[in-house]
């Protein structure tokens, strides 16, 4: 029996099992998120790249926006990285589409004055990563950080985003700062739920840098002795690329380990 028509349906008695054989589609799609994301050093391309190649066993600017020290040294290392369950991947996936769309949108006004996706590699300290992008206007080069926030209660909820960048955020975008030796970052927080930007600017920090440098020096240290860092497990475990491989991180059920090229 089949439903390719309407006037098929004139022959089906039930449509249960075609709803049920529908639905399976939704199965399927979360199946296909967890080998893409497992399998694939590029994640989700509609025609644009997305994510892409990180280097591993240097540090990355976001790490520096990272609360738990041992999942800095984790990453500092090349640790084995976990593949994230699907609905994660639904959420980073849908935050690189935005990134890609506000870089488009950048791009296609400013031209040769936006450079999107800017690579940092630096040996002392050793850092490599790419900013969102880098503009250039008349009398003025900025970082742009292009972040995404949902409403609700969450301490990074849009809201909370009016008071100012969140550190962390501040943090990561201060080795693009530094490494590419631009002065100013703009941070465009773009709601979720609904139309909405927020925009903060700041002005480069030295003791920003400076702190991020101290701390990833105190972890290669603890490298050099063969130390564990120190961890600070949280709910933000569930979204850690190494709780695969962390004694701390509680519930694994959905860790599939990857290694990321
Ligand atoms: S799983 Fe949690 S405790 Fe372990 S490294 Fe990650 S953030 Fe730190």
């Amino acid at each position: 029996m089949e439903l390719r028509t309407i006037a098929d349906l004139e022959k089906v008695q039930d449509v249960t099992p075609f709803h049920r054989n529908l639905l399976g589609v939704v199965e399927d799609l979360k199946e296909f998120l967890r080998w893409k994301n497992a399998n694939q050093d590029w994640k989700f391309q509609f025609g644009i790249e997305i994510g892409g190649h990180r280097a591993s066993n240097v540090f990355h600017p976001s790490s520096a926006g990272k609360a738990c020290d041992l999942a800095v040294q984790l990453e500092r290392t090349g640790a084995e990285q976990t593949a994230e369950d699907w609905d994660s991947v639904i959420t980073f996936d849908t935050g690189h589409l935005w990134h890609k769309w506000v870089q488009a949108c950048l791009t296609e006004m400013y031209g040769q004055d936006f450079q999107y996706e800017v690579r940092i590699r630096n040996d002392s300290p050793p850092v490599a990563g790419s900013a969102d992008g880098v503009i250039t206007l008349s009398d003025l080069r900025a970082v742009i950080e292009i972040k995404t926030a949902k409403d609700g209660d969450g301490p990074k909820n849009f809201a909370a985003a009016r008071n100012g960048p969140f550190d962390e955020h501040v943090r990561q975008v201060t080795p693009y700062m530094s490494r590419l030796d631009v002065p100013l970052a703009l941070f465009l927080y773009f709601n979720k739920n609904e139309p909405g930007i927020i925009a903060h600017v700041i002005t480069y920090d030295e003791r920003v840098w400076q702190a991020i440098v101290d701390r990833w020096n105190k972890i290669d240290a603890l490298i050099a002795k063969g130390q564990e860092a120190e961890h600070k497990s949280s709910f933000l475990c569930k979204w850690c690329s190494y709780r695969g491989v962390c004694k701390y991180s509680g519930d694994k059920s959905n860790a599939t380990k990857v290694r990321r090229i």
